[in-house]
């Protein structure tokens, strides 16, 4: 990408460049970190730093890409630094949870069950989802692979209230995000999840997210409601329909786009405002379309929450990535659009592996480093076929398709 000077200052460019290019660890900082994570699972996917205004990231380190980062994160005796090659700007790295060196009694890593993200812990109690190995898998979907092959596992009720009490003693579970992948239940799996909900609530003072599959009756949207779910998340992922059933091929046929839509609408008639939320992932559709994504969940009261598409090792998707100057104006758009309809934007905030709506005030006129080269850019003819370019991208993705007919590896 050009690289425009001041990113450095601006804590959701800065986020946004960290998460689109990784980052470069000198030896200093990487040993110190190392030292920290020693007997724990962490640090698969990346490095969680507090940038200013307390915004986090989780940033790739270990890909390739992230080896030619313009970024460096460098360590001194008063802290941790980003570096450009020209400033640099002080940041933390929050400590690692003294439990993820400690096990369940049933001898389970704490780290192999909760994923600590700041105040919030990311627990999926079943590895298993039924798209996986087939060719309905979702194309961007690592799961499979962070599973390690044990699809079949499932942590008990037990196991998960032990993680949750070790993580509340250290004040690190004011969020429980419960996860889970595609089952053939009607109930969107929340059959499943409900002794794990029912028994977090009866025991802590925590709010629980679940994010689960569109139940295919709105009974069960009231049932998720009603046992203590705070927050719902079906995650569309894609807004545009074609791309939709190209990129989610098992969501497309055994759920449908419209029972997403439907769900997450009814959803925002039964919590409250800004905790029913859905992801569309930026870089798997022209920004245009994601734009038009913003508009209408934000119309039918969901928030919606924009991860950066990255391709990896094993991922099936080759998407080139955008960039910073292609992908501000949308988390912009997205912050400006939330705030106009007045939907609450407090709930989904402070997650590193995300930019959330919030994040996007820094985006609006006079914040720092957000230059008119960007806020114009969609102006130009390049910004204006990079917004709307979806043929290209459809023909990309047809490509693709062939090409994993033909035996290119699959995820
Ligand atoms: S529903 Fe899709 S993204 Fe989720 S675990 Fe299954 S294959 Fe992966």
């Amino acid at each position: 990408m050009k690289y425009q000077k001041g990113y450095l200052d601006n804590p959701t460019l800065l986020k946004i460049e960290l998460m689109l290019n990784g980052i470069r660890v000198g030896k200093k900082a990487l040993d110190k970190v190392m030292v920290e994570m020693a007997g724990t699972d962490e640090m698969v996917d990346g490095i969680d730093i507090v940038l200013s205004h307390k915004t986090k990231a989780n940033v790739p380190y270990k890909e390739e890409f992230a080896r030619k980062s313009s970024y460096l994160l460098k360590s001194r005796r008063d802290g941790f630094f980003i570096t450009d090659g020209e400033g640099e700007v002080k940041v933390e790295i929050p400590p690692i949870p003294n439990f993820y060196k400690e096990k369940t009694t049933t001898g389970i890593p704490f780290s192999s069950i909760g994923d600590v993200h700041s105040g919030y812990v990311v627990i999926t109690p079943s590895k298993r989802c039924d798209f996986f190995y087939s060719d309905v898998e979702c194309r961007y979907c690592t799961a499979n692979f962070d599973s390690n092959g044990g699809t079949e596992s499932t942590y008990s009720v037990d196991e998960v209230l032990e993680t949750v009490e070790a993580a509340h003693s250290e004040g690190k579970a004011e969020i429980i995000y419960l996860s889970i992948g595609f089952g053939k239940e009607e109930d969107g799996g929340i059959r499943f999840l409900k002794p794990y909900i029912k028994a977090i609530k009866k025991h802590f003072n925590a709010l629980i997210a679940v994010e689960a599959l569109p139940p295919i009756d709105n009974i069960w949207v009231d049932e998720t409601y009603a046992i203590g779910a705070d927050s719902v998340i079906y995650n569309l992922e894609i807004f545009d329909k074609e791309l939709f059933e190209l990129i989610c091929p098992g969501r497309a046929k055994l759920i449908g786009r419209e029972r997403y839509i439907d769900a997450l609408r009814y959803a925002a008639t039964v919590f409250p405002s800004g905790t029913v939320a859905s992801h569309l992932i930026v870089g798997l559709e022209p920004p245009g379309y994601t734009i038009m994504g913003i508009d209408y969940l934000t119309d039918i009261g969901v928030i919606p929450i924009l991860p950066i598409y990255r391709p990896s090792p094993g991922r099936t998707l080759r998407v080139d990535p955008l960039t910073t100057e292609v992908i501000a104006p949308v988390y912009a758009h997205l912050y400006r659009t939330v705030k106009k309809k007045g939907i609450n934007m407090h709930w989904v905030r402070d997650i590193s592996i995300v930019t959330t709506p919030l994040e996007g005030r820094f985006l609006i006129d006079g914040g720092r480093g957000f230059r008119s080269i960007i806020r114009d850019f969609y102006n130009t003819k390049v910004g204006l076929k990079t917004a709307w370019g979806l043929a290209t991208l459809r023909r990309k993705l047809r490509v693709k398709e062939s090409g994993e007919s033909s035996g290119s590896s699959s995820s």
